[in-house]
């Protein structure tokens, strides 16, 4: 049983279309995350019972469901597209959590919807487990972050550049409410439903918010310290248009998205994004682009005169100041420095600078400097040396140092070829790989030697170069 309110299908007209999931044919539950279930003040036990798989599955409807379709427009790749929406996903409702949180839950690969245009309303199985593993890490983490409550393997075959198999997750998220929501309703002049939703998430997400001024501004801060958060892991989004980005700030949806191995500024995976316009280092300007598209559909409600333009913009150019000042603190963290001054950039980007000559992996670089391993990933040592004697005087009289770096540097993150291998075991049918990475990822910071294999960089054959959504 779940206990729904479902704030968003409240709305008038225009903000949804009422559609519910299409049922697949053989349902088998790939993954439950329990403490998510727990979290949420869901029932586990029925969620993986038949009742529970029917309502993951897109299968049977609970009771209190209002499924819907939610509208929003977005620019992707820089182009405005005025009508975009939901066209795989379907909003079953919302939760309220126990400690009073309210959450979306959301099936994505839920069948056709009318935003599909021409799509098929489905995902495969891959970019499932991928959104499931990689959300779980960053949740792990402490990234602000959409969730995955489970995967449903539909028994079904889905036609991509093969035939693959068919799955939906279940995505939780504060809310599914996006950049893209806004411009939907901007583009259109429709200031009475731009107020209502701007009503809506100042309640829902920044309810200390009084003005469209203020709400820009919470939604500034949020995203820096989520692409700051993403910039500290070595973690490209990979399709940062404004319909993928949450007004809540919680990274969402993750399509062609990877964790760098080899340190590279301007590192692109998606096999999509040809210009490198959503490389690792593009992203805080992106975010700052996708703001200001922000700022300009709220300029309506903020007085729409010379006066409104000047305060959005002066709260979209807030963004950097903030942005740097997450950045320091977690980079800073990952040298030991917990209280880190001004000075500490200096040292922070000549160590990154000495990472891209040498292509040195992200992760195990940082990791390595809690146990000396760190020289072992550069072949000028006597640079990585130099750099070192800098770093051991400025940490030397830090009595936190040790366990600063141990909780911000992961010794495993989502490593390409290691998601690709569990997907590729998880087509033929076993998921033990997924399940082993998904524990790992997990816990982030544990050693163990029976997870040392996934803290291991990729070997040549094994590194995955492209990634597709
Ligand atoms: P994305 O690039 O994944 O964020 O998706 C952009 C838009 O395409 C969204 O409106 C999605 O709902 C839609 N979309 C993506 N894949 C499919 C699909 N298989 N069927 C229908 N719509 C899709
Ligand atoms: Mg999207
Ligand atoms: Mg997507």
């Amino acid at each position: 049983m779940i206990r729904f309110d479902n704030s968003y299908a409240r709305l008038p007209e225009g903000f949804f279309t009422r559609t519910a999931p299409t049922p697949v044919r053989d349902p088998q539950l790939v993954a439950l995350n329990r403490p998510l279930a727990e979290r949420l003040g869901l029932d586990a036990d029925w969620l993986t019972g038949p009742e529970g798989l029917a309502m993951l599955a897109g299968n049977t409807l609970p009771e209190g469901a209002e499924p819907i379709a939610q509208a929003y427009a977005g620019h992707q790749f820089g182009g405005f597209v005025p009508q975009l929406g939901d066209g795989r996903a379907v909003l079953l409702g919302e939760v309220v959590a126990p400690d009073g949180a309210r959450f979306d839950i959301q099936l994505k690969g839920a069948g056709p919807t009318p935003f599909s245009r021409r799509g098929d309303g489905r995902a495969w199985l891959g970019p499932v487990l991928r959104e499931y593993l990689v959300s779980e890490f960053m949740a792990a983490f402490g990234i602000p972050t959409t969730r995955a409550l489970a995967a449903v393997a539909t028994g079904e075959r889905v036609i991509r550049e093969t035939l693959l198999p068919g799955a939906v997750l279940t995505r939780v998220a504060a809310s599914h409410i996006r950049v893209g929501t806004f411009e939907f309703y901007a583009a259109r002049g429709d200031k009475a439903r731009l107020q209502l939703l701007a009503d809506h998430v100042i309640a829902r997400h920044y309810p200390d918010a009084t003005t469209p001024g203020d709400l820009l501004q919470r939604v500034v801060d949020a995203q820096a310290e989520t692409i700051a958060g993403w910039m500290a892991l070595g973690f490209i989004h990979g399709v940062m248009n404004t319909d993928n980005m949450s007004v809540s700030g919680e990274t969402i949806d993750y399509g062609p998205c990877a964790f760098m191995d080899e340190f590279r500024p301007d590192k692109v995976f998606s096999s999509i994004d040809a210009t490198g316009r959503y490389a690792w280092n593009e992203q805080p300007n992106i975010a700052v682009w996708n703001l200001a598209q922000l700022a300009s559909c709220l300029v309506p409600l903020m007085g729409n005169d010379d006066a409104a333009v000047e305060e959005a913009t002066r709260i979209v150019h807030s963004f950097p100041e903030r942005y740097q000042r997450v950045w320091l603190s977690r980079f800073a963290a990952k040298l030991g420095i917990s209280a880190p001054r001004a000075e500490d950039e200096a040292l922070i980007r000549s160590l990154l600078d000495l990472m891209a000559r040498e292509r040195a992996d992200f992760t195990r670089t940082f990791a390595g400097l809690s146990d000396g391993s760190a020289r072992d990933e550069f072949t000028d040592r006597a640079a990585f040396d130099a750099w070192a004697t800098g770093w051991q005087d400025r940490i030397a009289a830090l009595p936190d140092a040790a366990a600063t770096m141990a909780r911000a540097n992961p010794r495993r993150i989502p490593r390409n070829h290691r998601i690709e291998e569990a997907i590729e075991a998880a087509r033929e049918g076993d998921y033990k790989p997924f399940q082993r990475l998904d524990s790992a990822l997990r816990a982030p910071f544990d050693e163990r030697a029976d997870w040392a294999d996934l803290a291991r960089a990729p070997q040549p054959d094994e590194i995955v170069r492209r990634t597709f959504c």
